[in-house]
């Protein structure tokens, strides 16, 4: 699922720089995310990096994008053909359409 930016948004500048995607810009009156782009920082992070420093937390999921984490790794693919994501163990089952583990 992508992220949106809402209009809590201070114009900061805090999430621009941090995103590994380049999903962020400046719009007409705030900062948008370009959903293309946005991969909840998978294949990069650990955890979205936008929502760890915004300082007003206005950068919830958007419900309108909802993307599995296949599709997300597939977006990571296509922005970075030429370098190799950073999965966690759930991540790199998925890249890898491995069954899941049953039993756990
Ligand atoms: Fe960029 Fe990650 Fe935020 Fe998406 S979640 S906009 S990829 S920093
Ligand atoms: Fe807006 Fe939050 Fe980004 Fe600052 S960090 S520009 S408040 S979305």
């Amino acid at each position: 699922m992508a992220l949106i930016i809402t209009d809590e948004c201070i114009n900061c500048d805090v999430c621009e720089p941090e995103c590994p995607n380049g999903a962020i810009s400046m719009g007409e009156e705030i900062y948008e995310i370009d959903p293309s782009k946005c991969t909840e920082c998978v294949g990069h992070f650990d955890e979205p990096q936008c929502v760890v420093v915004c300082p007003v937390e206005c950068i919830p999921l958007d419900p309108a994008h909802p993307d599995t984490r296949q599709q997300l790794l597939g977006k990571f693919f296509k922005l970075h053909p030429d370098k190799s994501p950073y999965l966690p163990d759930s991540d790199a089952a998925v890249a890898a359409k491995a069954p899941p583990v049953e039993g756990c």
